[in-house]
């Protein structure tokens, strides 16, 4: 299962960073597009206020400039006022009363040097000074005037006094056109009007403004501010408002509509996000599923093939990379194919399961435990110790083992063979190591199962050998090429010849001859034991039936025992060869038939139930029991030749034959003592309670012809294969 952790960091670079970045983009441009209108609106708003205070200021300049216009060409004006002296009762009258009004509140009249004749403010009379109200300015605006002699003849400006601004306009008075031709006279005409709050206010009313106010220049306007600047350019204070701020006002009024757009469209977002998320994660964990699967056994669980591979070709990288160490357990069971033929699939799987989860349990400290199919097993082992913690495990995967499994009531009882490589400084590969795993694995096979077998060059050796004798073997068991010769078996007491013992042989002519020891394993392992043995046994029964009197001993590989049809293909060949059945004895060895006892029973049954004896051959090697004796129901026992040697030098061993006979007796089983080689083993058996001879003392295993000659003259001994 892919976890969640894993497709975090695919989800994370694949769709969550680009959507975030998207959607972070899109917002922050909404959010810059939106404050940019409101920060334009309110930009727009400062340039128009900036301009209605231009034009208030200029309303008020036009006002002072046309009254003062108005007022100095005039012929009246021109003789009360245009020269020294003045009517000062007219000019009160005339203009100084006025300046209470409210257009101007101070008038002055002043003469080319700039000295003040009159001076008026609100209505009456003051003690001013035009150049103390104006400034160094007044000058200036008197030359201009004088300047713009020609054209209206006014100037105008706007001049600080006491703190406060104040517009003021200027005009010489003159004679009209009518009247000496518009000439001046000496006198300038001055009206002013400050800019109280008053003033302002009205203004503000008139250009709907709010708060028009005048600052100093030091003074940081809010928003928007208009610099006055003196008739000699000097700026003299700033006219400032209250902004509106109309941008701002939208902002207030819509801000929270565009922040809940906003909202909703990361909202939008989170959902679509979330649900290709959850997309995102079914299609992965789909796949995820996919690739477990395919690399999963779905008995048991474990790795399979495939996965084992893989992480072989992983591991073996690194071990090589690192110069760690590695080692490969190749584990098949023993029997298993039997525990299904006679149980049924069922416990078959059942019994895979527990083997499976046993191995995994003894080896849960490897890199892998898989399942190859069928009855194999891998398990991966790296690291520190590799090749002595793959030892431990094999071994314990053995004694796991060794204890029969109930299932459902019945016994199912397997081993297993495994073979262990470890890495080598060689450049062998995944399929090298496969290989020699398989190749030490088969050597644990041939070696009698149920054990393991390390990994050597030399069982290489062996097994290409092994290999070209296996073709050889096919092809001398297709053309019958093999030979069967026949050693007998005397009786102990007369050593009258009561039967004979068919021994397998590989052709004389062949260039290279092998020994039945090499040869019958090699069988066993290339899966030609099968035609062999009935090659045998059909050989020795069509022969037996020829002799009169004596029975055939056909050796049986465990193999072909075990096959269920094996009391069919015996039965068979009695039929065909017409031998007696009570003529025919099957010598099959032990160690097998207790794996396969329920199996062992049925066969020998069905035997017994044609008349065939069975007897247990090469008794006293290895798994000897006289329990299995009792149980198995054995015709015979065989005493191994090992055991027929070691009486003679061992008294325990002379026991153990002398106590076996004794019981073998009891249970009513002939015992034959096998490779007997001089007389001394044969008074010894012979006392022990021995009934039958078998060994070169009596004879070596010889041709059928010499059996027959033998037999028709009665002589039963010291023949010479
Ligand atoms: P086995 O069944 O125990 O056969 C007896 C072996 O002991 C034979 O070896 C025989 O030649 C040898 N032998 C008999 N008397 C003496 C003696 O006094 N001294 C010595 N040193 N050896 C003696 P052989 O023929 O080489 O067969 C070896 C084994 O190969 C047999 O052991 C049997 O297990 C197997 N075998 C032979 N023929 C067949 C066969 O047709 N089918 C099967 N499945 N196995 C066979
Ligand atoms: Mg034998
Ligand atoms: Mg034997």
């Amino acid at each position: 299962m892919a976890s969640v952790k894993s497709i975090t960091p695919t989800f994370a670079l694949k769709v969550l960073t680009p959507s975030i970045f998207a959607v972070g983009s899109i917002a922050i441009l909404l959010l810059y597009i939106v404050n940019g209108i409101f920060e334009e609106t309110n930009r727009l708003d400062t340039i128009h206020s900036e301009r209605l205070t231009t034009s208030a200021v200029g309303s008020l300049r036009d006002s002072l400039e046309t009254i003062v216009h108005d007022n100095s060409i005039w012929d009246d004006a021109a003789q009360k006022a245009g020269t020294t002296p003045i009517d000062m009762q007219w000019v009160d009258e005339t203009w100084g009363y006025s300046s209470e009004i409210g257009v101007y509140d101070t008038v002055f009249i002043v003469d080319a040097k700039g000295n003040t004749l009159y001076a008026a403010t609100n209505g009456s009379r003051e003690k001013i000074d035009a150049a103390d109200y104006i400034g160094d300015d007044l000058m200036l605006l008197l030359e201009r005037n004088a300047v713009t002699e020609n054209s209206r003849g006014l100037t105008s400006g706007i001049v600080r006094t006491g703190g406060v601004l104040s517009s003021v306009a200027m005009a010489r008075i003159r004679w009209t056109e009518a009247n000496n031709g518009a000439q001046s006279t000496d006198n300038t005409l001055i009206i002013a009007k400050r800019w109280d709050a008053k003033v302002l206010s009205a203004l503000a009313r008139r250009y709907a403004m709010e708060e028009l106010r005048f600052i100093p220049l030091d003074q940081q306007a809010g928003n928007g501010a208009v610099t006055i600047l003196s008739p000699s350019g000097e700026a003299i204070g700033k006219l400032t408002w209250k902004s509106r701020s109309p941008g701002n006002i939208v902002r207030a009024k819509y801000g929270y509509v565009v922040s809940m757009i906003v909202v909703m469209f990361l909202f939008m977002i989170a959902v679509l996000l979330y649900m290709s998320w959850k997309g995102f994660k079914e299609a992965n964990d789909s796949q995820a599923d996919a690739i477990s699967a395919s690399l999963r056994d779905d008995l048991t669980g474990l790795a399979n093939r495939r996965e084992m591979l893989a992480a072989l070709t992983r591991h073996l990288a690194v071990a090589r990379a690192e110069g760690s160490t590695l080692s490969v357990i190749y584990a098949d069971l023993d029997g298993f194919k039997e525990v299904n033929d006679s149980y049924g699939h069922e416990i078959g799987d059942l019994l895979l399961k527990a083997a499976a989860a046993g191995f995994a349990y003894i080896a849960k400290d490897a890199q892998m435990v898989a399942r190859l199919g069928g009855d194999e097993f891998a398990i991966i082992i790296t690291g520190q110790g590799s090749a002595g913690r793959a030892r431990a495990v094999a071994a314990s995967m053995i004694s796991f083992l060794a204890e029969p499994m109930i299932f459902d009531g019945r016994i199912a009882s397997v081993s297993v063979s495994a073979g262990i490589v470890d890495l080598d400084d060689d450049e062998a590969d995944v399929e090298e190591i496969i290989r020699r795993a398989d190749v030490a694995m088969y050597k644990a096979k041939s070696e009698g199962r149920n054990c393991v077998y390390v990994y050597q060059k030399s069982l290489d050796f062996k097994r290409d050998e092994n290999r070209t004798i296996a073709l050889q073997l096919r092809e001398h068991i297709q053309r019958r090429n093999l030979s069967v010769v026949y050693q007998p078996i005397v009786d102990a007491r007369t050593r009258k010849t009561k039967g004979v013992e068919a021994l397998v042989r590989w052709p004389k002519d062949a260039s290279t001859r092998y020994t039945p020891d090499v040869f019958i394993p090699v069988a066993e392992e290339f899966g030609l034991i099968e035609d062999l043995g009935y090659f045998v046994l059909s050989e020795a029964c069509q022969q037996a039936a020829q002799w009169d009197g004596i029975f055939v001993a056909v050796n049986v590989s465990p193999i072909q025992f075990m096959n269920p049809n094996f009391g069919e293909l015996v039965h068979q060949t009695l039929v065909k060869t017409g031998l007696d059945a009570r003529r025919l004895e099957i010598e099959v060895t032990e160690g097998f038939i207790i794996d396969n006892a329920a199996r062992a029973t049925t066969i020998i049954n069905r035997l017994h139930d044609m008349h065939v004896r069975v007897a247990l051959d090469d008794f006293g090697t290895g798994f000897s029991s006289i329990g299995h004796l009792r149980r198995f129901k054995f015709d015979k026992l065989k005493l191994d030749r090992s055991m027929v040697i070691d009486i003679l030098r061992q008294p325990s061993a002379l026991r153990l034959v002398q106590g076996t006979i004794a019981m073998a007796d009891a249970l009513g089983l002939t015992v034959v003592a096998e490779g007997i080689e001089d007389e001394n083993q044969v008074s010894v058996l012979r006392l022990a309670g021995c009934s039958q001879f078998q060994g070169y003392l009596f004879s070596r295993p010889v041709e059928a012809q010499q059996i027959t000659a033998f037999l028709n003259d009665g002589q039963p001994a010291a023949l010479s294969a």
